[in-house]
């Protein structure tokens, strides 16, 4: 016996749900299934959670400079509190997106689901087939961990998100998304952070200058940074965790967490019975339309090896959806794309660094300015904020943004709008300033800093 779908999503996270939701606002028969909990990594172990903590981590840094505004703040934390409310927060969430599912009638099935062909879907506990027109995947990524002596005593965000005591120590390999953000919420937690990275600037791809000042800022805050160094093995210790460096040194800390980056999730997925190879990253190839090898399975989200940001595969999953089942061909537009690092100070940013803009277009014109935001200016905090504008020259279009500060992530989710709709410098230039506001220097630049002719800094 088998049960016929319209379509059968597997995983039940932003881009798969997004998907199963909209096909069947078009009239199909859907059936999601997911192995774990609704919501995918974002909702259960990602974002969400992880966006929870950063408020929670951010409020050692606001009681510090309530001193300086004449507030005498008693504070102390508990750990535990926060947990459990993160979690009926995500339960919360979870349930909101199981009633999405069943509002549009979706049939939301908790099981694994194995690929036995291009139309079958098997389902593990279950045993039973299911049979669809389309089966999009939607499994998402999982964090990887260095293949080192040890590495099972090294966590990874996933169990960081849970930790039953604060450690009093961590050591955090990486220099991307996870570990900063990891690092600066610990920081502001309380807890001893070193991060240890292979080159010698974190966050890799960024904004030279956005870089420099986030590694300043979270220096000031008391972060330890290791560079150009690995972790090349891992002991139990009566501490916690030993560790032995490249460079030949050992120390020990309370916990060790791997942020080494995050792979396409298609452990025994059955991709082979559908004749469907994974690339050498593990990921699933599409063509614009999500479209795999197997002209009836599709793919979106993290498993696609893309870009993993949530939006980005609730962009997919709607798009595939408008494709194929509401006769709307619809392709991505992945040319400006805005994102937020939530450390403390945050960070958002869109388009291009200054050394990619200089290398594509040539000749730019460099904006930024650098100040103490007025909550500092009471007390001693040293900390500044970064604001950066990268244009074709003499007024021409914006080709990156580039902001380090409280907010920063609100504001470049404006800031995508008038980029989107190819703004220039002169267009900012003709919005009048909120006072007095962190913001308002993107529409108070005057002349640039420096710019660039022909791909070579000037003045
Ligand atoms: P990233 O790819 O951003 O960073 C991985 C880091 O680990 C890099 O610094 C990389 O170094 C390093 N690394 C990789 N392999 C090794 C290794 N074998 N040994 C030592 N270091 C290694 O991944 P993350 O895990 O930080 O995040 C995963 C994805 O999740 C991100 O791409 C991001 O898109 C998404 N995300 C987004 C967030 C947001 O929008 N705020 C928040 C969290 C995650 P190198 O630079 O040399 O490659």
């Amino acid at each position: 016996m088998s049960d016929i779908y319209d379509l059968i999503v597997i995983g039940g996270g932003s881009g798969g749900v997004r998907a199963a939701r909209m096909a069947a606002t078009y009239g199909a028969k859907v059936a999601l299934i997911e192995e774990y909990r609704y919501g995918g990594t974002c909702v259960i172990r990602g974002c969400v959670p992880k966006k929870l903590f950063v408020y929670a981590s951010g409020f050692s840094h606001i009681f510090e400079t309530a001193a300086d505004f004449g507030w005498n703040v008693k504070a102390d934390f508990n750990w535990k509190t926060l947990l459990e409310n993160k979690d009926k927060e995500i339960e919360r969430l979870e349930n909101i997106y199981l009633n999405i599912l069943e509002n549009w009638k979706v049939d939301a099935i908790r099981d694994k689901a194995i690929i036995a062909g291009p139309n079958e879907v098997r389902l593990l506990k279950q045993d039973k087939v299911l049979r669809g027109k389309h089966i999009l995947i939607a499994t998402g990524a999982k964090p990887f961990k260095p293949n080192i002596k040890g590495a099972e005593l090294g966590i990874t965000s996933n169990e960081a998100l849970d930790f039953k005591t604060l450690p009093k120590s961590i050591l955090i390999e990486g220099g991307g998304y996870i570990a900063v953000e990891f690092a600066s919420i610990l920081l502001g937690l309380g807890v001893d952070v070193s991060l240890i990275y292979r080159r010698d600037l974190i966050l890799r791809n960024f904004d030279e200058d956005v870089r420099k000042s986030l590694e300043q800022s979270l220096k000031a805050r008391g972060l330890n940074l290791i560079y150009q160094t690995t972790i090349t093995e891992l002991k139990k210790s009566d501490e916690g965790v030993s560790v032995s460096f490249s460079d030949g040194k050992t120390a020990e800390f309370g916990a060790v967490m791997f942020a080494t980056g995050r792979v396409p999730y298609i452990d025994n997925l059955g991709l082979e019975n559908a004749n469907i190879v994974a690339n050498s990253s593990g990921a699933i190839n599409v063509d614009e339309f999500g479209q795999t090898m197997c002209p009836s399975i599709y793919a979106v989200g993290d498993v696609t090896g893309k870009v993993q940001l949530t939006p980005v595969a609730i962009r997919e999953g709607a798009a595939f959806a408008e494709t194929i089942f509401n006769n709307n061909p619809t392709k991505i537009d992945y040319s400006l794309i805005p994102t937020a690092v939530f450390t403390d100070p945050e960070i958002g940013t869109i388009g291009l660094s200054e050394t990619e803009a200089a290398d594509k277009h040539k000749d730019i014109d460099i904006y930024i300015a650098r100040f103490r935001p007025m909550i500092n200016t009471l007390g001693s905090s040293q900390e500044k904020m970064l604001f950066k504008l990268i244009t074709k020259k003499n007024g021409g279009r914006v080709l990156g943004c580039h902001i380090m500060g409280h907010g920063a992530g609100e504001m470049i989710q404006l800031v995508a709008i008038p980029m989107m709709m190819g703004a220039t410098k002169a267009d900012f230039d003709k919005a009048i300033a909120v006072h007095p506001t962190a913001a308002e220097e993107l529409v108070t630049f005057k002349a640039p800093n420096y710019i660039y002719e022909n791909g070579v800094k000037v003045g």
